[in-house]
């Protein structure tokens, strides 16, 4: 049963590419009866604010991630890093090093001007503390093999290999006390008993130096798996316009958390040629070997088809809830009431099933059902303004005539439409149209009738008067 980890660091919110880590550690324990642990990398003490901390957790939550146990933080643990560091002295892999600044910098401009990388020369690894100058406090570096290549075997890279030479003797312990990152995660995963370690490939260089630290304490190096990062869609790095943003962004912008999860385990993984499954399935199926190795292109058409593929699944009552949700988080809000009255709860709901077919986004599904509440008389669009011609409006008078003691149900008042439309001559789309441009201001709409039934008939005639000649 594997154990696998989440670790971000608190940043203010879940970041899409978080988001996505998060989810593949989430499969791959859900589906193999393991645990996901949450560890939350909270050492940056300016910016690892409870609030920052609490829109990770939302982030997580709202998409339907769960994690087992108590959120663990890095920061509290420090003393037991530390302790690591020294117990790494003690058996003499690693050590004190006095080295100053002015040295460290001398190191750096020599490798700079030789045109090599930037290199601790180790000349602290054989001498003896008593050689320490005074009042100095040391840092501790781990004694990392000089020779030879430290080979990190990754399932989603493969086998990768570090020259030794490039990997030198780096800090794990600061001349405060506090760790550094790489010790600080090798002793916490090592601590939670984390088995698989599966983190974006900017990591992948970390972990041949944490392999370091493992081998040296003698424990046992955990499955590596570096996922590629996300690209836009034209293969450079994630922009924001290109959806670098943080899981609420998209929480605010209408996606479902379900179509949400099932793109980002798209993004980078696959099941054959498999785009719609649920996360029960994504679970079984889910396998690091299957993960690519190429960066995953992030597609906001793509996740918009998706979402309105799982907005025409879910159940109409949810959605009222959810789009009553997101209404204070919409950029510019329509006049979509914050409330629904009973009466208005039943007129929603009746035209559920027409408004779910034509939005890809909660927010289209607000903006979409709004005409249901719209204040008399309404405001038209440009187009559907346009529709409403001389005769147009003379055949809504005619109509508010025919309709007047109709039964209000869809085959009467669908044979009314259609023996005024025959009576004048036209097709029934073009009585239809400036109707359902009277009706809902718009051109587009659910189909006229069920407008009609929604709206009721006191409100649907009174709304073609307004607009009849
Ligand atoms: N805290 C690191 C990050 O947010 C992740 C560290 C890890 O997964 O090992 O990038």
């Amino acid at each position: 049963h594997p154990i696998t980890r989440f670790a971000p660091s608190p940043t203010g919110f879940l970041h899409i590419g978080g988001a996505r880590t998060a989810l593949f550690n989430w499969l791959y324990a859900r589906g193999r009866g393991g645990k996901m642990l949450l560890r939350i990398e909270d050492t940056d003490r300016q910016r690892s604010t409870d609030a920052a901390i609490a829109a990770i957790l939302d982030g997580l939550s709202w998409l339907g991630l769960d994690w087992d146990g108590e959120p663990i933080s890095q920061f509290a643990r420090m003393e037991r890093h530390a302790e690591v560091a020294w117990q790494l002295v003690e058996s003499g892999h690693a050590y004190r090093c006095y080295a100053s600044q002015e040295e460290l910098a001398e190191m750096r401009e020599t490798a700079r001007a030789e045109g090599r990388p930037p290199r601790y020369d180790g000349r602290w690894r054989d001498r003896d503390p008593s050689e320490a100058p005074e009042g100095i406090k040391p840092v501790i570096r781990i004694k990392a093999p000089q020779d030879g290549e430290t080979v990190v075997e990754d399932h989603v890279q493969g086998r990768v290999t570090f020259p030794n030479r490039d990997l030198d003797d780096f800090i794990i312990l600061r001349s405060d006390g506090t760790p550094t990152y790489m010790l600080a995660v090798v002793v916490d995963d090592h601590d939670m008993g984390v088995t698989h370690v599966i983190r974006g490939d900017d990591h992948l260089t970390n972990a041949a130096r944490q392999g370091i630290i493992y081998e040296a304490l003698g424990w046992q190096v955990p499955q590596w798996a570096h996922i590629p990062l996300i690209h836009g869609p034209d293969g450079a790095k994630l922009s924001k316009r290109h959806g670098a943003l943080g899981v609420e962004a998209y929480r605010a912008m209408g996606y479902l958390p379900e179509a949400l999860r099932n793109y980002l385990a798209r993004l980078g993984w696959g099941h054959g040629d498999e785009e719609i499954f649920s996360s029960e399935q994504a679970t079984e199926w889910f396998d690091l070997d299957a993960i690519g190795k190429g960066a995953a292109r992030f597609d906001f058409v793509k996740l918009q088809n998706l979402n309105g593929h799982y907005i025409r699944q879910a159940d109409d009552a949810r959605l009222v809830a959810d789009m009553l949700k997101i209404l204070p988080e919409m950029e510019t809000p329509p006049a979509f009431p914050a409330e629904l009255s009973a009466a208005q709860r039943t007129q929603l709901m009746q035209l559920m099933p027409g408004l779910k077919e034509r939005a890809k986004t909660l927010v289209e599904l607000v903006h979409n059902a709004t005409f249901l509440f719209a204040a008399r008389p309404l405001t038209l669009d440009s187009n559907a303004e346009g529709l409403l011609d001389e005769d147009a409006r003379r055949r809504l008078g005619l109509l508010r005539d025919a309709l007047g003691n109709c039964a209000w149900e869809t085959e009467p008042l669908e044979g009314a439409v259609r023996t005024l439309a025959e009576s004048e001559g036209i097709k029934l789309g073009k009585l239809a149209q400036p109707l359902r441009a009277a009706l809902t201001g718009s051109t587009s709409s659910p189909g006229i009738f069920d407008v009609m039934l929604a709206l009721g008939r006191e409100e649907t005639l009174a709304r073609i008067a307004d607009q009849a000649s």
